[in-house]
């Protein structure tokens, strides 16, 4: 089988898919108050391209996706996608990023389906902090669905954005709920892909400073091995049930074995998080393309990955400075 390998001899296996650039919620950290520039309806990939392009990629080695956005339940018919692409044999695990506040209905569905984890995001322990962040009063609802996902048989991650000043003070809170729960919670370093850029903050909040506080609040930290092409160097408090990561979204530690590509919801193939986008596939495919040609121009792009992200961030011709939003990228 052809496969996707990169000229630093690392397999692509994974995508990220945005089905969506649309969100409910506007996070202080992901987009402005009057939400991220959203592109027309006729600019996002259809369902079926979507899955063409997903097909086409677990052809060449792809055997996990992750779903994304923007929020992915907010796209109209979302479940149905899903179980299109759970009929994908090739694919052994089917993922989604959420922030939980229209999904609790739909657990039970999930269940049935290929789906294997949940991410959700919840930046805050406390409704009002929540409300701050989130701009949107939704913190029950995302409550009601973690309680749902704990006991469902979907893996359930939690994702935290460390955010200075905001809610750095409850990082030990998080930590706190896998002392009885077999969870995992994963801190993710600020990124300035919040359609503004980089904003200044009274205190950096990188890897270190982040497993510093932890090991300020539990004095047994443990490592715990390193997972082959994992985002985050995870940890568990000795004697506790769940663990906690660490996302070096930021400061890049991760790069040299990574695995991932990334489709925006206009189609656009990201080889890192940090480039602005190398080929626009959904117009290749509009343009007639049939897979022989979609897959050598899958070969051809991932052969051009960059070796991590502060040289595909180096490498951007438009704007030098990162700041689209998250919503648009696909986190
Ligand atoms: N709407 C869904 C959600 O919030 O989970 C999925 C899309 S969101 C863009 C995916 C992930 O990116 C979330 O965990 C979110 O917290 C994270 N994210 C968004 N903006 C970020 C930023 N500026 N820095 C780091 N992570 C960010
Ligand atoms: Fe929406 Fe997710 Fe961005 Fe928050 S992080 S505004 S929930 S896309």
């Amino acid at each position: 089988m052809e496969t996707l390998v990169d000229s630093f001899g690392r397999q692509i296996t994974y995508l990220r898919l945005a089905v969506t650039d649309r969100c409910n919620l506007r996070c202080t950290y992901c987009m402005p108050a009057e939400g991220a520039a959203i592109v027309e309806r006729k600019e996002l990939l259809t369902f079926k391209e979507m899955y063409r392009i997903t097909r086409v990629l677990s052809e060449l080695g792809v055997n996990k996706v992750r779903l994304t956005g923007g929020e992915p339940f907010v796209r109209k018919n979302f479940i149905d996608f899903i179980k299109m692409l759970s009929f994908n044999d090739r694919l052994d695990e089917i993922n989604m990023t959420t922030n939980g506040a229209l999904i609790a209905e739909h657990i039970e569905e999930l269940e049935k389906l290929k789906v294997k984890t949940i991410n959700l995001s919840i930046d805050s322990l406390d409704a009002a902090n929540f409300a701050k962040i989130t701009r949107r009063d939704v913190f029950d609802k995302v409550w009601d669905t973690y309680e749902l996902l704990k006991k469902s048989s979907l893996k359930l991650k939690l994702n935290i954005v460390v955010q200075s000043g905001v809610n750095t003070s409850e990082i030990n809170d998080f930590v706190a709920l896998t002392e009885k729960e077999a969870i995992e919670i994963r801190f993710i370093e600020e990124m300035p892909f919040n359609g503004v850029g980089k904003r200044a903050t009274e205190e950096v909040w990188n890897f270190n400073k982040i497993l510093n506080e932890v090991k300020d609040g539990y004095k047994e930290v443990e490592k715990l091995p390193v997972l082959k092409s994992s985002t985050s160097h995870t940890f568990r408090v000795k004697g506790f049930k769940g663990v906690f990561g660490i996302i070096p979204a930021y400061t890049r530690t991760i790069c040299h074995d990574c695995n991932r590509i990334r489709i925006t919801s206009t189609g656009l193939l990201k080889n890192c998080l940090f480039d602005e986008g190398v080929f626009n596939v959904r117009d290749f495919l509009r343009n007639g393309a049939n897979d022989t040609e979609l897959k050598q121009l899958f070969i051809d792009l991932v052969s051009k990955k960059p070796k991590d992200g502060f040289v595909a961030e180096a490498n951007r011709l438009k704007n030098k400075n990162v700041s689209e939003s998250m919503s648009s990228i696909g986190g």
